[in-house]
């Protein structure tokens, strides 16, 4: 039996941003959400295109959307940002911090303008993001009727919260960042009835990744690191981050979920070690 790809509408009626959303995961992300009924401002930072083709396609099925530009690691972008999206839909009940990039190098010769930029979009990104989202969720007050939660927030993080990733000494504490900051938002946040959670993606074939799936021979070397034997696309991301984000999960908080096909199982043991 293929995988369900249509979980319904169990977000109708919410309104949700997904950050760095004209490609990859966010695009994906951004569509699933508007499968499941909600409204989604789609965040981008220099693709206009790429934002403008997830709105056709979400507009085209029915759905609500518009594009929205910000830099989310620029403090005025992020505000300017957050009252637009307020302005347009209202409020806000969902954000998905996605945005995020890598500047690889080996650790001796990794410069300090590529630890601040990966830092600054992929961790200080987030915390200016789900400040925002915070702010609103608490002036706009509980909706019983749309969601038991007062709003949601899901952390796009990575296995690299957990495996650590040698040449990737930026991206690997960005994530592991990313990972307290969501701890702590989660427990300091809990008794105003928001939830905040991660999704760790694995392999998952977007452009941020592309040398590691484009032939088939780096394709079959990423694959001895996935037990369950295939690349993941976008969409297994999208369909968990729904659920997040859904009342289905309204008991969940402070959780990371991995959707990684095992790759944080050590998969090297897998022939008893
Ligand atoms: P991607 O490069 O397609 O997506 C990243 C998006 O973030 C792009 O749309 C980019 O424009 C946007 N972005 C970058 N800097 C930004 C900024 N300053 N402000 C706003 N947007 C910005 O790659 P992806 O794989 O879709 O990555 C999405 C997220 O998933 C990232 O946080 C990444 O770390 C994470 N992730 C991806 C994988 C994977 O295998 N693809 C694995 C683990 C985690």
């Amino acid at each position: 039996m293929p995988p369900i790809t249509d979980i319904g509408p169990i977000l109708k009626g919410q309104r949700a941003l997904v950050t760095g959303a004209s490609s990859g995961i966010g695009a994906d992300v951004a569509k699933e959400l508007a499968k499941a009924g909600a409204a989604v401002a789609v965040n981008y930072a220099g693709n206009p295109a790429g934002a403008e083709a997830v709105v056709a396609e979400i507009t085209a099925r029915g759905g609500t959307a518009f594009s929205i530009r910000a830099d989310v690691s620029q403090e005025a972008d992020v505000k300017a940002m957050f009252a637009k999206v307020v302005e347009t839909f209202g409020t806000l009940d969902i954000l998905v911090n996605n945005a995020g990039l890598q500047k690889d190098a080996p650790f001796h010769e990794l410069s300090i303008e590529d630890w601040n930029r990966v830092i600054g979009v992929n961790l200080t990104g987030q915390f200016l993001c789900a400040r925002e989202a915070v702010n609103e969720f608490l002036r706009r007050g509980p909706q019983p009727e749309l969601s038991a939660a007062l709003g949601k927030i899901i952390c796009i993080s990575s296995v690299h919260d957990v495996i650590p990733w040698a040449g990737h000494a930026n991206y690997a504490a960005s994530k592991g960042g990313v990972m307290m900051l969501m701890k702590t938002m989660a427990q300091e946040l809990a008794g105003k009835k928001i939830r905040v959670n991660s999704v760790s993606p694995g392999a998952i074939r977007t452009p941020i990744n592309r040398a590691a799936w484009e032939t088939p021979e780096a394709e079959a070397e990423l694959l001895k690191l996935i037990p369950y034997y295939r690349v993941g696309d976008p969409p297994d991301i999208g369909r968990a981050v729904v659920w997040l984000a859904s009342d289905a999960a309204d008991y969940v908080t402070g959780t990371t979920l991995y959707v990684d096909g095992g790759m944080t199982l050590y998969p090297e043991f897998r022939e008893g070690g």
